[in-house]
């Protein structure tokens, strides 16, 4: 095994291998650019030291055996007294992380030989005192664990004992000094001297890069982001070349195009006199890259070629870091780099003009995500606002609303019709009511897996958190930003939960150009917004021609159908009944619980079915020539009546005035009855049907009747009869001898051919288990893999997501909500094998799945992965359904 390249040995594929950092030093020196020479040490490396406590064996010599060659090369050897080759040692994982290990500059300097750095720079003294302060001053901070404070306060004191302001005006005496003063820093808080061992530094400062791998930082890191936790980290070892030997010198950053538009132009900047680090930690104020032109032509010229040459071969986007020395330009790095989501749709576009990538790649430069992000509404950019702070941006969308302290202003003000932001230091489940209440959360303190984040973003609501310099005071009601603006309870605030600003007042908001293009109302122009929904446009284009899912939405109503029809829906996947029984028709409902006999139970539900009816011919007519799957109702009935606390008051209210309400006291009766422990597993689905005479009958024939109606005005009905929550074939079996019979008299009385087809929802383990048998009697599944995943797991989804996920997301137990991407292992098994023996059963048997998975990219890609013909999704996700989709066909 071999544990380490030289930069003339890797290439970008080796990623694994060598880091992103090593990979792209080792390409940029294959295609024979400017790389200063140096080596990589690899992850297999790290792997061995982080899991015995000791770097391997035969890394030792493979590292002697490397510098050789370097010192060779170099014609100088490492912290030589006369002639120094000095080095960096970066790390560098696969994927690049917060809270890693800082690069060591100027490795090799010692008392001894920073006069041979000196001299090599022409005598210049200054510069190699400062080189020896900069190397203590992090090999200090980043391998011996020093508080970086303390380095800061010696120059700062430095700085004012002369009376200058930047360090530049130190002189060499000065630092000489200062380096003294370094060095007993490291002494008095490290408890060993500032080794002047040049070999010594290397090794300690490798060892400190494998070491960063498990900061708790990085820890917390990978696991938001999935991150495998065993994948460690890279070294590199690099020469050092100097951009601070003088104007002549300098350092800089670019990218190849515009991250923010996508353009292409001269975008970076640049810092004479300076180090690497002098730009990042914004010391003295940079100039634009197109001002090298002016400062070194040579230079620059060779910086556009380089750039080009990259974005040719990389075909993306690059991101790049330079150094000049003495008029000599040096690559020290180089990554595809990020963009915003916009830019990503441009970028992608205008690549494939370019003849640089094909439309099947363009798709995988884009994504659902960003896609989402374009779609939410936006503050307004032209709009005048005063800032109050800023945090993590956890859940996007523009929110406005008055400030509320507490989650029982919340719902009370919401009530009343007023928009309300919801304000916490923190959130906890108590707060689930305020939350839904509130327009947007903002909270002072968590991350990205706080309970708000995650409870805000599975609700789809925006989010602010972890805005630290805002001071929350519950208990006087208040919040104080920085500054001393005090936002008292019912002042107005707007949060930006896209890029975590916080303003004062309302800010106005703007539809996004991307919505008002899938709703029709833009099409492809000149203007910048309509550059970027051109840019859309194809890429849905691309899609829509490559997938195979087809995609369908949840919708109740004819204008949510209308809505998803103009972003593509091909049908819907989920009409949920039960919203018809709500608002006036809960009189009839109730009706029908409470009937005795036979004949009030007929009388209650002939009073619904015409209303069913018509809510059906209006849903068919929106969505005409395209299926449409309509759920008979699911919910526990308790749900239609009215809510035990209060009808109990009520009831307890009347007796003590010896008024007595017959109605009331049969409802309180009935909700007793209907009470369970459980609902979600009690009395619904398929079981109301089989218990409740008559009530799948009406659903069924207002279906039907609709449907014809629909057929006699000439129309395309496609209506699909779906089953909820079976367990077994038997349910199923009587449910639909029941339907056939009414949908046989409809068309006997209609004169039509309905072509009704008659389905379930899998959406309990044993109707997975038993798939094969259940599409004896189903012409279609639909997986209902919300209530799959609950009941596969054993979470109750209106609990957990708010009292304990918070934990589960922080100890990594799984790095995102399984009622929110699918659980591949445990429900997503159930689904391919239900697919498998459904097919097995009956060949043509129709595959779908509605629940917010159908909307979810990861989702979508496995449901694509096992073959299932359609996800059915919300609306608004409809558009990133068909994206996803083609990227997974791509
Ligand atoms: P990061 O991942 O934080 O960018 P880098 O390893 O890229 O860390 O290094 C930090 C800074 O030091 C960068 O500006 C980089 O260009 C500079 N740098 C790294 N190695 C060298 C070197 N051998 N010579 C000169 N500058 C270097
Ligand atoms: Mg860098
Ligand atoms: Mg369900």
């Amino acid at each position: 095994q071999k544990f380490v390249y030289d930069f003339t040995e890797g290439n970008r594929n080796l990623k694994d291998l060598l880091g992103g950092k090593g990979a792209n030093l080792a390409e940029m020196t294959n295609l024979g650019l400017p790389v200063p020479p140096g080596f990589t040490i690899t992850t297999e490396a790290c792997k061995v030291y982080l899991d015995s406590g000791e770097a391997p064996e035969a890394l030792r010599a493979e590292v002697s055996q490397h510098l050789d060659a370097l010192e060779q090369k170099m014609g100088k050897k490492l912290g030589q007294a006369d002639n120094p080759l000095l080095v960096s040692v970066r790390s560098g994982a696969k994927f690049s992380m917060p809270g890693m290990m800082d690069t060591v500059l100027n490795i090799g300097l010692s008392d001894k030989s920073v006069t041979g750095l000196a001299k090599q720079a022409g005598g210049d003294e200054r510069f190699a005192w400062d080189s020896y302060r900069r190397l203590i001053q992090m090999f200090g901070k980043t391998v011996l664990g020093v508080d970086g404070e303390l380095f800061e306060e010696a120059l700062e004191q430095a700085k004012h004992a002369k009376k200058v302001t930047v360090d530049t005006d130190l002189e060499a005496a000065d630092l000489k000094k200062l380096v003294r003063k370094f060095k007993k820093i490291v002494s008095d808080q490290a408890g060993r001297d500032f080794p002047q061992d040049p070999r010594e530094q290397m090794d300690l400062a490798i060892n400190a890069v494998f070491d960063s791998w498990n900061t708790d930082r990085a820890k917390l890191y990978r696991r938001q982001e999935r991150i495998p936790g065993d994948l460690g980290t890279a070294v590199n070892v690099c020469s050092m070349v100097f951009g601070n030997l003088g104007p002549d010198s300098g350092t800089g950053v670019a990218f190849t195009r515009d991250p923010a538009s996508g353009h292409q132009g001269v975008y970076g900047d640049y810092l004479q006199n300076a180090q690497g680090e002098d730009v990042v930690a914004g010391i003295r104020n940079t100039v634009p890259l197109a001002d090298l032109e002016n400062i070194d032509k040579a230079s620059y010229d060779q910086l556009m070629q380089i750039m080009e040459t990259l974005e040719t071969h990389y075909k993306d986007l690059c991101d790049i870091e330079f150094t000049i020395e003495r008029g000599q330009l040096w690559m020290l790095q180089t990554r595809v780099g990020k963009r915003t989501a916009g830019a990503a749709f441009r970028i992608a576009t205008q690549l494939v003009d370019q003849g640089l990538i094909d439309e099947a790649e363009a798709l995988q430069r884009v994504n659902g995500a960003q896609l989402a992000q374009l779609m939410f509404p936006r503050f307004d950019d032209e709009a005048k606002t005063e800032k109050l702070g800023r945090g993590i941006a956890a859940s996007p969308g523009a929110a406005v609303g008055k400030a509320v302290f507490d989650s029982y202003t919340a719902v009370k003000w919401s009530r009343s019709g007023e928009k309300v932001i919801l304000i916490r230091r923190e959130t906890n489940p108590d707060d689930l009511d305020g939350m839904i209440a509130a327009e947007g959360i903002l909270t002072s303190r968590g991350g990205k897996t706080s309970h708000a984040a995650v409870v805000a973003r599975g609700m789809g609501k925006t989010c602010v958190c972890g805005a630290e310099e805002i001071e929350v005071d519950t208990k006087r009601r208040r919040m104080t930003a920085p500054g001393g603006i005090v936002v008292e309870e019912g002042d107005v605030v707007s949060i930006d939960g896209s890029t975590g600003k916080v303003y004062l007042g309302e800010v106005p908001v703007v539809p996004s150009p991307v919505v008002e293009y899938f709703e029709g109302r833009m099409h492809a122009g000149a203007d910048d917004a309509d550059e970027l929904v051109a840019a859309v446009h194809r890429i849905m284009a691309y899609a829509d021609r490559v997938r195979r899912l087809r995609v369908r939405a949840n919708a109740d109503n004819a204008e949510d159908a209308l809505r998803a029809r103009r972003f593509g829906a091909q049908g819907i996947g989920l009409c949920r009944t039960e919203h018809m029984f709500l608002g006036e028709r809960r009189e009839l409902v109730e009706r029908l619980i409470l009937a005795d006999t036979d004949d009030e139970r007929e009388q209650a539900l002939g009073a619904l079915l015409p209303l069913q009816k018509a809510d059906f011919i209006e849903l068919f007519e929106s969505m005409d020539g395209l299926p449409v799957t309509v759920r008979l109702l699911d919910p526990p009935l308790h749900e239609f009546l009215p809510d035990i606390t209060e009808l109990s008051v009520r009831v307890a209210l009347a007796e003590s005035r010896k008024d007595h309400n017959e109605n009331d006291l049969r409802l309180l009766q009935a909700v007793h009855k209907l009470h369970e422990q459980n609902p979600m597993l009690g009395l619904r689905g398929v079981r109301l049907g089989l218990v409740i005479p008559g009530l799948f009958a009406m659903q069924v024939r207002a279906i039907a009747e609709a449907a014809a109606h629909r057929k006699n005005a000439k129309g395309d009905p496609r209506a699909e009869i779906m089953i909820p929550l079976v367990g077994t074939v038997q349910e199923l079996e009587i449910v639909r001898e029941e339907a056939d019979q009414v949908i046989a008299e409809v068309e006997a009385a209609t004169g039509t051919n309905l072509k009704l087809t008659i389905g379930t929802m899998i959406e309990l383990p044993r109707a997975a288990l038993t798939a094969g048998q259940i599409a004896e009697a189903a012409q279609f599944f639909s997986f209902g893999t919300n209530d799959l995943t609950q009941t596969v797991w054993g979470f109750s989804r209106d609990d957990v997501e708010a009292s304990f996920f918070t934990a589960y997301l922080e100890k990594g137990i799984f790095g995102v909500s399984p009622f929110e991407t699918i659980d591949r292992d445990g429900v997503g098994s159930l689904v391919r094998s239900a697919v498998e023996a459904g097919r097995a059963t009956r060949p043509d048997l129709k595959l779908g799945v509605c629940g917010e998975h159908g909307g979810d990219p990861e989702s979508v890609h496995f449901f694509h992965e096992v073959g299932l013909d359609y996800v059915s999704c919300s609306p608004f996700r409809i558009p990133v359904a068909r994206l996803e989709a083609g990227r997974a066909a791509a």
